[in-house]
């Protein structure tokens, strides 16, 4: 089968886009599909958009320099002087972003997207309560780092229950306000178990509130960010078991990062690994406009094939070749650059947008770079 999507493009004049999710890849899905003429539908289980953003511990702040965390045309306001932003800052730009836009009236709240089927070449989305929508075409934006909170199977004799004290994940944490956290930690011995910012962030509050009397320890085996089942909560959304096994997992192909090459009907946004989720889900979603609106077709399913393998060599070659988090190397933010100079290719734009060659050389790329496209 060759792209089997432009032929389902292009029988349908209007394509009907469902994007789930309303956390910032949802809203740029929803913002360049609008900018290209279709009218998309979000789906969002949460009353409100933001995702990750919109239940954040106090400490929360943002670890991607703001310059690198900006859509592209929408820079942060002048208020905003720290390079770091902190989470009621990051949530007050999306608001505002999704409310110049106009991009909230696309939403639907409290639709958890229970499955999605694929029929021939269109896909099916039913939600709550037991509604089906049929689409042309699926953008799943449900995030990487919410919903599936990733807790260890531990022997009853051994885990929760041989311990007396209360065990509670990271989300769950996040999700109370600020006194409640302080109370909950409260000259209480607390040991934190897993490493990177939500650990770390948690460790500093645990610190902040009971000083020397009660030191917080942090244990964990590696330093990678691990707190959620990412690929069990995309794969629970399929029905099929063959798309569940080949759309999931460290393995698994994905052309330009969002598409796998056997469901051409579908794109994946905000699960590549990233040092700006913003940045990354931005230049795809662009991307997806430009393909949505006949701008440019898919290669052959062999071609994708082959162009994900590449990609994959490349990764593994910086990487220890065994380890399954191979994705996560520091190469994977230089590869951003060339990606999205693939990307602008494939849209037709001159990947290069610095004014000067002196700027081409020796200057960095922002997502500004590319608010033309
Ligand atoms: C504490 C913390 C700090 C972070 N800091 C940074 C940072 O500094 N830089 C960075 O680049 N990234 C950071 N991230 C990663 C963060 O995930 C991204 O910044 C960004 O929020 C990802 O957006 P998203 O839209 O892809 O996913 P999310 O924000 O997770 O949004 C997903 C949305 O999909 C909805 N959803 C899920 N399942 C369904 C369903 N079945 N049906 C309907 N709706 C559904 C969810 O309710 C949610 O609203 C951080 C994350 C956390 C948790």
């Amino acid at each position: 089968m060759d792209s089997s999507i432009s032929s389902c493009t292009e029988q349908k004049k209007e394509k009907n886009i469902a994007i789930i999710g309303a956390g910032i890849s949802g809203l740029l899905a929803c913002k360049h599909a609008m900018e290209k003429g279709f009218n998309p539908v979000v789906f969002e289980t949460r009353p409100n958009i933001g995702g990750a953003w919109s239940s954040t511990m106090d400490s929360t702040k943002l670890q991607t320099p703001k310059d690198y965390f900006q859509f592209s045309d929408f820079p942060w306001p002048d208020s905003v002087s720290e390079t770091f932003p902190n989470h009621n800052q990051v949530m007050n730009y999306i608001k505002s972003y999704a409310l110049l836009l106009r991009l909230l009236v696309s939403i639907m709240y409290h639709q958890s997207t229970r499955k999605i089927y694929l029929l021939g070449v269109c896909g099916v989305v039913p939600a709550r309560p037991f509604r089906v929508h049929e689409v042309d075409f699926v953008i799943l934006c449900v995030g990487n780092f919410s919903d599936l909170p990733n807790v260890p199977d531990i022997p009853i004799s051994k885990g929760e229950n041989a311990f007396n004290g209360e065990v509670i994940h990271s989300m769950d944490y996040g999700a109370m306000d600020k006194i409640e956290a302080a109370k909950f930690i409260e000259d209480k011995k607390v040991v934190v178990v897993g490493n990177h910012k939500s650990g770390l962030d948690i460790a500093a509050e645990v610190v902040k509130t009971n000083g020397v009397r009660h030191p917080c320890t942090l244990v964990f085996r590696r330093a990678i960010w691990s707190g959620y089942k990412s690929d069990q909560k995309i794969s629970n959304i399929f029905t099929s078991s063959d798309f569940k096994n080949c759309i999931t997992g460290s393995s698994a192909p994905f052309y330009r990062e969002c598409i796998h090459p056997k469901i051409p009907q579908l794109a994946i946004l905000g699960y590549s690994e990233s040092p700006s989720t913003l940045f990354t889900s931005e230049m795809r979603s662009k991307w997806l406009a430009y393909f949505l609106a006949g701008k440019f077709k898919l290669p052959t399913i062999k071609q994708m094939e082959e162009d994900a393998k590449e990609w994959e060599k490349v990764a593994r070659r910086y990487y220890n070749n065994d380890d399954e988090n191979y994705k996560r190397a520091c190469v994977g933010a230089l590869l951003q650059i060339h990606c999205n100079d693939l990307l602008c290719k494939d849209m037709g734009c001159n990947p290069k947008k610095k004014k000067w060659p002196f700027q081409e050389l020796f200057s960095t790329y922002h997502p500004s770079d590319y608010a033309d496209i």
